[in-house]
């Protein structure tokens, strides 16, 4: 159930998983536009469009989530992102691909499907292993490029009729993998009903996903853009995927992504145990509260003071006269700075990946420098926005402290690194 407010942005009703319309906002956020959208020098004189974030929990299922669902031709049509490109993932997946191979005792007349394939470095390990693979992804580009090195890819959206399509073409499916992207689709039940369609009767769906236990308790509250309409715990999938004709039979914590949750789904009935862990994380997931507003006041309130004791530190600073610059320059740096209202406040971005290098960033549109910069036009203090990366970016800067320069970290506790 949706009401289109303009054609870039709709805003939902009901929730995601269950449809209910007893929906409210636990975690009140700042509007920004796409988290990823850095812009080259010509669009710098365009205002970007901010769209709300605030995030919503349903009263009926616990379904943490956004409601205003950005056009995903806004958000992914110019996706390049590409998953060989991230060599910790590649590894990942490698391990992934070796233990649901094992698991799920894959051979070679076994069909994988992997829905938001990329550019096929997950399938690749199975299909050197002899097992027949295709993958599905709307960015036409890249999937053009993965059929073209040898891993079919179908360049368009995973719907119920695709599914249907698949199974009568290649069969029906021992494994569905999806990671990410289940966080990333709106029509969730859409995209159930397709998977039940393709699962054979011994299949299994595994999807990874971040956990939203680790995004309240490691406070990743950045981790919130409109990329990531959901935001996942273990109860209201349950509910949902009963709904759809399937069943949540096991899940893993895996440490991608800050901490995230691999989830094994069967068709209802299916031959696969049920796990001993699905309830216990369930009861873990009540007894903290994580189905009631309570947990995302509390992450409100800590961020709220976060905010006023970081903006009075840096707004002393201005007054002294300091030059202050910031450290990152991705998605999560968006939300961020967008939250801490920090456009006005920071001079400059610096960033260690080359493909952001003279770009400015979304909505507020700092310009992206190289490191270097921090030794070239020696800024005073240096927030650090990327801080799940704080660690790695004091150690390699070490020098720009040594010389007199301040780091600011802003999470998880205001700390300040140097004289
Ligand atoms: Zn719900």
């Amino acid at each position: 159930m949706t009401a289109t407010t303009n054609i870039s942005c709709v805003h939902r009703t009901t929730c995601r998983l269950c449809n209910s319309s007893d929906v409210a906002i636990v975690l009140p956020m700042v509007p920004t536009p796409v988290a990823d959208d850095y812009v080259s020098s010509d669009r710098v004189a365009v205002p970007q469009q901010a769209f709300p974030l605030d995030l919503y929990q349903c009263g009926a299922c616990g379904h943490v989530q956004l409601l205003d669902v950005v056009n995903p031709d806004i958000l992914f049509g110019n996706y390049t992102y590409t998953t060989s490109v991230s060599l910790g993932l590649t590894e990942h997946f490698r391990r992934y691909a070796a233990e649901m191979i094992e698991r799920g005792a894959l051979g070679d007349d076994s069909l994988v499907v992997e829905i938001g394939s990329n550019d096929g470095t997950l399938l690749r390990f199975f299909k050197v292993q002899g097992i027949r693979v295709l993958g599905v992804d709307a960015a036409s580009g890249i999937a053009a490029q993965a059929t073209a090195a040898g891993i079919p890819t179908l360049p368009t959206y995973f719907t119920v009729d695709l599914a249907r399509q698949i199974r009568r073409d290649h069969g029906a499916a021992a494994l569905v993998a999806a990671n990410n992207v289940f966080a990333h689709v709106d029509d969730l039940g859409g995209v159930a009903d397709g998977i039940r369609e393709l699962l054979a009767d011994d299949g299994a769906f595994v999807f990874e996903v971040s956990y939203l236990v680790d995004i309240v308790e490691k406070m990743l509250f950045d981790t919130v853009y409109h990329e990531h309409l959901c935001y996942h715990s273990i109860k209201p999938l349950q509910r949902f995927f009963r709904a759809h004709g399937l069943e949540l039979f096991d899940v893993q914590r895996t440490a991608s992504k800050g901490g995230s949750l691999r989830c094994f789904v069967q068709r209802s009935g299916g031959p696969h145990a049920m796990q001993a862990v699905v309830e216990e994380r369930v009861r873990l997931e009540i007894d903290s509260g994580l189905d009631s507003p309570a947990p995302f006041r509390a992450l409100h309130e800590r961020l709220q003071s976060l905010k006023s004791e970081l903006l009075e530190t840096i707004d002393r600073l201005l007054g002294e006269g300091k030059m202050i610059a910031g450290y990152g320059a991705s998605a999560t740096v968006t939300t961020l700075s967008h939250y801490f209202d920090l456009g006005s406040r920071v001079e400059y971005l610096v960033d260690d990946n080359p493909r952001k290098h003279g770009m400015f960033s979304p909505g507020h549109h700092l310009p992206v420098l190289a490191s270097d910069a921090l030794y070239e036009r020696r800024p005073d203090c240096v927030v650090i926005l990327a801080w799940a990366y704080a660690e790695p970016i004091l150690q390699r800067h070490a020098r720009f402290t040594a010389e007199g320069g301040r780091f600011i970290l802003p999470m998880p506790r205001l700390r300040i690194v140097g004289r």
